[in-house]
């Protein structure tokens, strides 16, 4: 399953969360809601600054189906979604 970047909107493949030096999954999941893909960068960077490449309505969705949980697997970004559509 993909996860999607509160600011820019880019996929990003879930077992990357696996991945992120000196932070188990849920600290990097955490840390990938507050900082977007930035923080599953190597080096990891303080911030997305990357321009959006989806609407603004669909963004919306994505930061709201990261409000749903803590746990990646319960971000449901078609539920999400349909609701800023
Ligand atoms: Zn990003």
């Amino acid at each position: 399953m993909d996860i999607y970047c509160g600011q820019c909107g880019e996929p990003w493949e879930n077992d990357t969360l696996h991945e992120v030096s000196g932070l188990d999954y849920i600290q990097a999941a955490a840390a990938f809601k507050l900082r977007g893909c930035a923080a599953l960068m190597e080096p990891p960077r303080p911030y997305c600054k990357a321009s959006p490449v989806v609407s603004s309505d669909e963004l919306a969705g994505i930061v709201a189906a990261m409000e749903l949980s803590d746990y990646p697997d319960e971000w449901d970004y078609d539920l999400a979604r349909e609701i800023f559509a």
